[in-house]
């Protein structure tokens, strides 16, 4: 599949999440289930499983990277504020079993805001521990779906259904992030087409011209505490790639809330 393709079938997936974001079949008239506001609580489940408990503060670190991610995809627009147990949250994650079909999930209920919830596989069918750098592509992924990302074909982006398990955001899922955030929520692909077209042409552009390859922006090991500075160093830099499309957007962005 050429990039172009790969975008438009990212793009679409997006648009019909909640509904099937694995169909063939994409509906012309869905709409995109975007989280406008900030922060977004998040609350982070302590892990139970007796075997595993001692990992709570990690993964709850890895969640932490995560969303720092998404923030600085973004450009901090939103926000992301971990709560307390009782506290009211917009996004909750609690830690689970991988099974045969799939390695986390992500609920995304019919009135979809402003509650979703996400699992992610932290023992394998055997009861034996997930990798942690699998455990973290999971985490990015699911909260992917829960800001309204859809599913990629190509597999070097976190947003795979199949791929490398990418430990960070690649230039892709920013570009479609930021696209779909400048787009906003009741609107329809069919409505936008004209404009994600001319956008997918300008960025693939953009790539050409500074030689940016997918692959190079995939961390080596970007859960290793001490790395956490360079990782999110690198983020922003990724984020540059794709500031100029947000400079035309930024009418639309700056309409975000804080509450
Ligand atoms: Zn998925």
């Amino acid at each position: 599949m050429s990039d172009y393709d790969n975008l438009i079938t990212y793009i679409r997936s997006s648009f019909n999440i909640g509904i099937d974001a694995d169909a063939v079949q994409f509906s012309e008239n869905s709409r995109l289930k975007l989280i406008y506001k900030s922060p977004v609580n998040v609350y982070v489940a302590p892990v139970i499983l007796p075997s595993l408990k001692d990992r709570t503060a990690k993964y709850l670190h890895y969640v932490r990277l995560a969303l720092d991610m998404y923030s600085a995809a973004l450009l901090n627009k939103i926000e992301f504020n971990i709560t307390e147990y009782g506290e009211p949250f917009d996004f909750e994650i609690n830690w689970g079993k991988v099974n045969r079909k799939y390695a986390g999930k992500c609920y995304l209920p019919l009135d979809w805001y402003p509650k979703q919830s996400m699992v992610i596989g932290i023992v394998d069918m055997d009861n034996n521990p997930v990798d942690d750098a699998d455990v973290f592509h999971v985490i990015i992924h699911e909260l992917g779906h829960a800001l309204g990302l859809g599913h990629s074909s190509d597999k070097y982006d976190v947003m795979s259904c199949c791929g490398e398990y990418a430990t960070s955001l690649s230039s892709n899922d920013i570009f479609v992030l930021q696209l779909l955030y400048s787009i906003g929520n009741k609107r329809s692909f069919k409505d936008e087409e004209k404009y994600i077209h001319d956008c997918i042409d300008e960025y693939l552009l953009e790539i050409k011209k500074k030689s940016i390859r997918k692959k190079e922006n995939i961390s080596e090991n970007p859960i290793t505490p001490n790395k956490q500075k360079s990782l999110i160093e690198k983020l922003d830099s990724i984020s540059d790639v794709n500031k100029y499309r947000i400079l035309l957007q930024d009418i639309k962005l700056n309409a975000l809330v804080k509450t």
